[in-house]
């Protein structure tokens, strides 16, 4: 049983880990990371994977998060062009969509408006144009098509550029994989407290480490996380899994992503990625308690996805052999809003986006929810709270930095 001591420790080897310890490492703090598993092997690689301000939080008018995510967006499009693409986004507008082709594309143009002059704004185009672009789109009751700019990711490459330039930048950092953080216990010492943390540790004996803070960032895991090490802890997730299709372009081949609505008007997103295109995503909701039994695709959910997709390509004879792969990822939605009070299954998608932190013992952080897009200023308040708490000066700028070894 080895034993050493670090000043913070970051639990969660997602994106929001991985970019706290970035933030961390700018600023000189001695940190370490744990990840139970492989880094950026959960959520963080199961997104939809896109970049974006999210077109459809404007129908709920949260427009600072359209706001601060397109910014992100463009951030992350000069930081690490290499796993950050701009794309033109396409949304067909048919007489039974929930909006017609003025108002969507009225809302296109707002959300050009909302990136602050750094994305193009496009005009809509007409059923015929759309046509000339999609020939195997559906043309029945097509009034024509609203389009924007918005962008997509190599989302595991962008988590694993993040990661290498922490620990260039502060090689005294470290980041251990296949380390499971399995206890905690709180040690009162004649220089304050700290935290006792035992972990399971791929092909070795347990090992305890202790940290002056702690920092959790378990995504959708959290809750289960709080209530395993008995911190005092109101859970505050409703997890929900989104599942994804990729299909070989030889049977759908598309110049743009194009944006879909199900009959109730849920938006469903088609993404060409060199010789294959994404589909997605479904939304359902989960039991906290099974997470890891609960991470798998349905089949309900791929029938929904390949009769979304039907409508709009009915000429196309897509069937499950055209499936490449599958994947599904537990999206980290927080509920603790009175008006996030969420009763029925439709109702999981209203539940906001934005993220929460919480400071549940002293030292000693959570933080919830969020989207992969926000995540460099998600962190931010928790790595300047730590700062000053070390009396080090604190500046937001410096994640902005280009990143070492990629271009910087
Ligand atoms: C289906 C879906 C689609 C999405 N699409 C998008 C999108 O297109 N764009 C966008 O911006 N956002 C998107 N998101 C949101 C985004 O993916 C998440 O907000 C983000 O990845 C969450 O990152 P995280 O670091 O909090 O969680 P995770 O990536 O899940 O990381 C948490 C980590 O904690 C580790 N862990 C758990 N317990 C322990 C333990 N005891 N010890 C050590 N490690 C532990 C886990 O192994 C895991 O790696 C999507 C999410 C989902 C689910």
């Amino acid at each position: 049983m080895s034993h050493s001591h670090y000043d913070v420790v970051i639990v969660g080897g997602g994106i929001n880990g991985i970019g706290l310890l970035r933030d961390l490492s700018l600023h000189g703090v001695n940190a370490l990371i744990i990840e139970r598993g492989e880094f950026c092997s959960e959520t963080s690689q199961y997104s939809s994977k896109m970049l974006h301000g999210g077109i459809r939080y404007l129908e709920s008018l949260d427009f600072e998060l359209v706001f601060e995510a397109l910014r992100e967006k463009n951030t992350w499009l000069k930081l690490l062009p290499q796993y950050a693409m701009r794309a033109k986004f396409h949304i067909p507008v048919y007489d039974h969509s929930p909006h017609n082709i003025v108002t969507t594309s009225l809302g296109s143009l707002l959300y050009g408006l909302l990136a602050s002059g750094n994305d193009p704004i496009y005009l809509p185009i007409s059923a015929k144009k759309t046509l000339e672009l999609f020939p195997l789109l559906n043309a029945d009751g097509l009034q024509g098509t609203a389009r924007y700019e918005d962008a997509y990711m190599d989302d595991y490459g962008l988590g694993m550029a993040n990661l290498q330039d922490a620990l260039l930048q502060n090689p005294s950092n470290q980041a251990w994989a296949y380390s499971e953080l399995r206890g905690m216990e709180t040690k009162s010492t004649h220089e304050g407290t700290t935290y006792e943390l035992t972990l399971a540790q791929k092909n070795s004996s347990q090992k305890i480490i202790t940290a002056h803070s702690v920092i959790f960032c378990t995504g959708p895991f959290t809750d289960q996380m709080m209530n395993h090490l008995k911190i005092p802890w109101i859970n505050c997730l409703r997890p929900s899994r989104g599942s994804h299709l990729w299909l070989d372009s030889k049977s759908l081949s598309l110049p743009h992503p194009m944006v879909m609505q199900d009959k109730s008007g849920r938006v469903i997103f088609l993404m060409p990625r060199g010789n294959k295109v994404l589909l997605g995503t479904t939304e359902k909701s989960i039991d906290p308690k099974n997470i890891d039994q609960e991470k798998f695709i349905t089949q309900e959910e791929t029938d929904y996805l390949l009769d979304c997709l039907r409508f709009y390509f009915p000429k196309i004879n897509i069937s499950t052999q055209d499936i490449l792969a599958k994947y599904s990822g537990i999206r980290p939605l927080v509920v603790s809003r009175p008006e996030d009070n969420i009763s029925s299954q439709s109702d999981v998608g209203k539940i906001s986006r934005h993220h929460k932190i919480f400071e549940p013992l002293n030292n000693v952080f959570v933080l919830v929810g969020g989207k992969y897009t926000t995540f460099r200023v998600m962190v931010q308040d928790i790595a300047q709270t730590l700062c000053n708490r070390r009396k080090i000066p604190y500046s937001k700028k410096k994640t902005l930095n280009p990143l070492q070894g990629w271009g910087g």
